[in-house]
């Protein structure tokens, strides 16, 4: 996967050096982000609706699962 660089450091994936250490990440509108489940994640990227977004401030990552959570496996997305 391409880099991706992410300061959320409380996140499951997160690396040192604000690294994603995630196989795969989903994008999407906070609309979403607020309603769908959590299993509903990277793996079914093309089951998303394809969202419009006025700034960076109307996204979020859906990947984002908090560190310590027994949850981490829940939407197959792996730590590389
Ligand atoms: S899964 Fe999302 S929130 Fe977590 S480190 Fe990667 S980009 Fe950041």
């Amino acid at each position: 996967m391409s880099n991706i660089y992410c300061s959320v450091q409380n996140c499951h994936y997160w690396k040192k050096g604000n690294v994603c250490a995630a196989n795969e990440i989903m994008v999407t509108s906070d609309k979403i982000g607020d309603s769908a489940l959590d299993s509903y994640d990277a793996p079914d990227h093309m089951d998303f609706k394809s969202t419009p977004a006025n700034s960076c401030m109307d996204t979020c990552c859906k990947t984002f699962v908090e560190k310590g959570s027994k949850n981490f496996n829940e939407d197959g997305v792996m730590k590389q």
